[in-house]
């Protein structure tokens, strides 16, 4: 395909790239403005999820956006950071101390939500190993979640589905279940669980516990309960090991906070970002660390020197900055706050009485969907219907971009969506995202309801949950 045959939809055999997945259809877009799409055949796309990826969350266009990134551009926009820091480096980590995470120490910068949570594994390791505790280095992790896709973060999930085909290079760390609704509405299973794979590890081998302090993708929304988090900085205190963050998604005001770890009883020792921090106008990431992190290096052999080559680069630390200074000028993390709740209000009230939603959980402006068997209001729903998919793509018939998953197969989740918008809509564009993400899942529900009815044979009744 040349460009001045720029097709409007793309198939796996029209195009020299390597797609996702080689059975879809990719639509080709073009331009954004604000939470607006328009791909190259004009069709106007509204977007629910902040660029699929819940990124973009001051929107397409931003002028000073990308203004900033020309201006350091003219000046410099590369150099290692090995050699040189410079100006919006140093700014960058000074303002994110100040304004977002004053209880953190350091920043080292990274490129993106990967690396970062990599970076994070590898920075517990190095403190254990610079005081002296050379055999901690396994991690305990929730099992139903996602923190990268390099062999480092594959390892900290629990999804087989994920793993499978790269299981011989993955670390064996631990993996507790999520205290959902249910199986563990009280958080106490999980500490159980936590207590059983101290225990199997040995304490003394543990390094660290990473979760997402609110799940995205992995279990939308989902956060565990209050019980849970005072029994995990218990078991710190007690055993020693350092607890991680991965706030790639909810770090930089998702959730109406600048960190959602700022909402649990158990403050992390580090925390990973990424995303919201470049907006999607620079792959950018980071990972802070607490006082104590960095006196271990400090103290001991002082050096970190693993790093990626754009670490820190000036261009992506002045959009860094940019964002941040938007965020904080136009009050936007506090319109999340203030807003997230009514959001969730309307979306529950947009789904009330479709017999496949089973709840609309939110925190912020991050908010998730999850779907139920409509027999029971309760059991996943049988994984060939792939409602999830049929969600997503309902939506995007209606102009809609949602994301959907289907972890149906891990055992503690089911089909659901995420529902994650740019922290700059109007009322209006919110209203009109929930409008059209119900109307999709009506169509799907309808459609669920008629093939179950229709093919009862096919589709044995629930049994009441996962294996
Ligand atoms: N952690 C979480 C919670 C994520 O959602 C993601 C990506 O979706 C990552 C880590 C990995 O980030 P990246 O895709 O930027 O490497």
């Amino acid at each position: 395909m040349t460009v001045s045959e720029a097709l409007g939809v793309v198939r796996a055999e029209e195009t020299n790239v390597l797609p996702r997945f080689l059975d879809l259809a990719y639509p080709n877009v073009e331009r954004g403005e604000g939470v607006w799409l328009t791909t190259v055949d004009g069709r106007r796309i509204l977007d629910a999820c902040s660029g699929g990826a819940m990124v973009t969350c001051l929107g397409y266009g931003v002028r000073e956006l990308v203004e900033a990134a020309a201006a350091q551009a003219e000046r410099i926009s590369y150099f290692y950071n090995h050699h040189f820091t410079s100006e919006p480096q140093e700014r960058l980590a000074e303002r994110l101390l100040e304004v977002a995470a004053p209880g953190m120490a350091r920043v080292r910068f990274v490129s993106g939500g990967s690396e970062a949570v990599e970076t994070a594994l590898q920075l517990a390791r190095l403190y254990h190993v610079e005081r002296g505790e050379t055999s901690r280095w396994r991690a305990i992790t929730q099992a139903q979640a996602y923190h990268g896709s390099t062999m480092g973060t594959l390892a900290l999930t629990g999804r087989r589905a994920l793993r499978e085909p790269f299981e011989p290079y993955l670390a064996q760390h631990l993996h507790i279940p999520p205290s959902t609704w249910r199986f563990d509405p009280t958080g106490e299973a999980a500490l159980r669980a936590l207590d059983r794979a101290l225990e199997e590890a040995g304490p003394e081998n543990v390094s660290a516990f990473f979760c997402e302090p609110v799940s995205a993708a992995a279990l939308p929304a989902y956060s565990p309960p209050a019980r849970f988090w005072e029994g995990l900085a218990e078991r710190r205190e007690r055993y020693g090991f350092l607890v991680c963050f991965d706030e790639v998604v909810t770090g930089v005001g998702r959730t109406g906070r600048w960190f959602a770890g700022e909402a649990t009883a158990c403050p992390p020792d580090l925390v990973a970002i990424a995303k919201g921090l470049g907006a999607g106008y620079a792959a950018i990431g980071a990972v802070l660390v607490r006082e104590h992190v960095y006196e271990a290096i400090a103290r001991g052999s002082r050096r970190f020197p693993l790093g990626h080559t754009w670490d820190g680069a000036p261009l992506a630390c002045a959009v860094g900055l940019a964002v941040l200074e938007a965020l904080q000028r136009e009050g936007l993390v506090e319109r999340v706050r203030e807003r997230g709740p009514g959001l969730r209000e309307e979306l529950a009230a947009a789904l009330a009485g479709i017999p496949i939603v089973r709840e609309v959980r939110g925190h912020g402006y991050l908010l998730g969907v999850s779907f139920v068997d409509p027999r029971d209001g309760e059991s996943f729903l049988p994984p060939e219907l792939r409602v999830a998919a049929r969600i997503d793509r309902a939506a995007f018939d209606l102009g809609l971009i949602t994301l959907s998953t289907q972890p149906t197969r891990d055992g503690y989740a089911g089909d659901q969506t995420l529902f994650a918008p740019a922290f700059v809509a109007t009322d209006d564009e919110l209203g009109e995202m929930v409008a059209r993400f119900a109307e999709a899942v009506r169509r799907v529900a309808e459609e669920v309801d008629r093939e179950l009815s229709a093919a009862g044979r096919l589709f044995p009744s629930p049994t009441g949950g996962p294996s």
